[in-house]
């Protein structure tokens, strides 16, 4: 089986740009949130899920986004039973990515809630992207024009790096360029992550 990698990090670490250069590399890339929409799609057994527990989200054969958050925003209860159904197919559209995998073959996770959620144990190898809060939020004031409230939100819903640190294997800094941050890959790709699939 090929090796399984749980990729993490704050808002605006670089997680997603981390994974991207893994990708280029030859990493196999789990996106959770592409398999999250993947799951719901037309004509999926999960969309057809989706329409009988939410009347009216699904229109004409598909997912009327909007509708769906409105009914999920502010009730747990609607959530928790919106996740009942799309969790358990993404852990499977993940699990049979990473079966087709060749093996010796290095499958990355992208899983922005790894700690917060406690799934570290499902991973072979945690690597944690990380930088610190103020490269963090001046990143996402300028590339995704976040406001100061928001961001300091977003960040407050997640777990910090004490705890990051408590599960990681490899710990990524990125506070540089992004040229540092490739050779940073680099070399975790070859002195850690292809040792490690080879001897999985
Ligand atoms: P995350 O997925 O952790 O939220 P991203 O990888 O999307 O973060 O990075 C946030 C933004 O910062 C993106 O626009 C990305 O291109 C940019 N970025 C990431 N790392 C660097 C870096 N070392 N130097 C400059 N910009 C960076």
């Amino acid at each position: 089986m090929s090796l399984q990698v749980g990729l993490t990090g704050g808002i605006g670490s670089g997680k997603s740009t981390v994974a991207r250069m893994l990708g280029d590399l030859g990493a196999v890339v789990v996106d959770l949130d592409v398999l999250a929409r993947a799951v719901v799609a037309p004509g999926t057994p999960g969309l057809a899920a989706v329409a009988a527990e939410f009347p009216g989200a699904v229109v004409d054969g598909i997912l009327d986004r909007a509708v769906l958050a409105g009914r999920v925003f502010s009730d747990p209860r609607a959530r928790e039973r919106l996740e009942a159904i799309t969790h358990p197919l993404i852990r499977a559209a993940a699990r049979e990515i990473a079966e087709a995998a060749p093996a010796q073959a290095v499958v990355v996770h992208d899983v922005p809630l790894l700690v917060e959620k406690g799934l570290q144990d499902a991973y072979d190898l945690v690597v944690v992207v990380a930088a610190a809060e103020p490269v963090r939020r001046e990143r996402l004031r300028r590339f995704r024009g976040m406001g100061d409230e928001e961001i300091t939100a977003r960040m407050r819903a997640q777990a910090d790096d004490q705890a990051r640190r408590a599960v990681a294997d490899a710990w990524l800094v990125n506070e540089g360029t992004e040229e540092d941050l490739r050779a940073a890959v680099d070399h975790l790709w070859r002195n850690v992550l292809v040792p490690a699939a080879r001897a999985s």
